[in-house]
């Protein structure tokens, strides 16, 4: 987890600049759609938990984006208690921690849902106009997709990640929140 504080109003630069494919996906999906389904405010929402999003500010930020389909009381009916949730101040209080690569991967998608890793779930055609929206030149793009199609999804995402941030990492992706440490690493470096 990063040791800094994000607010609510910066998930939108900071979305683009650094998360990962998987959570720019959903994160682009509740924007448009001004809804996510259940898996996928887990996973995002813990993932934006590790980013260090506080609870107040997660609030915030997921009032906004349901805002046009659920405002006031129907998002505190509805939503309110899975953001708390996710920050253990609901249900059974655990520290809910934010999902690796492996959990995301091997989580099976339902047709339709946003959640899951792109590099599985999106066909090659899919993903390579996915891609070609990145920052990232055509053979990341080659490389990512040919990595994708042999089964090797973190290191298509790790591919991805060189491409935008013209380096080398030193271990492979295995984690969404790594993804943003790292390239806050890389981009103030
Ligand atoms: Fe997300 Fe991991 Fe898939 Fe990359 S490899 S898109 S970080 S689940």
């Amino acid at each position: 987890a990063s040791s800094e504080v994000v607010a609510a109003a910066q998930i939108p630069f900071l979305a683009k600049e650094s998360f990962p494919l998987c959570m720019q996906s959903m994160y682009q999906r509740l924007h448009v759609d001004a809804h996510l389904k259940h898996n996928g405010r887990l996973q995002l929402g813990l993932f934006l938990k590790g980013i260090g999003l506080p609870l107040e500010e997660a609030m915030k930020f997921w009032r906004a984006e349901f805002g046009p389909k659920s405002a006031g009381e129907a998002f505190d009916k509805k939503y309110a208690y899975g953001v708390r949730y996710n920050y253990a101040k609901e249900g059974k209080r655990t520290d809910y921690t934010p999902y690796s690569c492996m959990k995301i991967i091997q989580t099976p998608v339902p047709k339709g849902e946003a959640f899951g890793c792109p590099y599985k779930t999106l066909s090659p055609h899919e993903l390579t106009e996915t891609l070609r929206g990145m920052r990232v030149g055509p053979r990341t793009v080659e490389e990512a997709v040919g990595k994708a199609k042999g089964h090797h999804y973190q290191l298509a995402c790790t591919a991805v990640f060189q491409g935008q941030h013209n380096c080398i990492c030193e271990s492979a992706i295995s984690h969404p929140n790594q993804y943003f440490t790292e390239s806050r690493k890389e981009l103030k470096a």
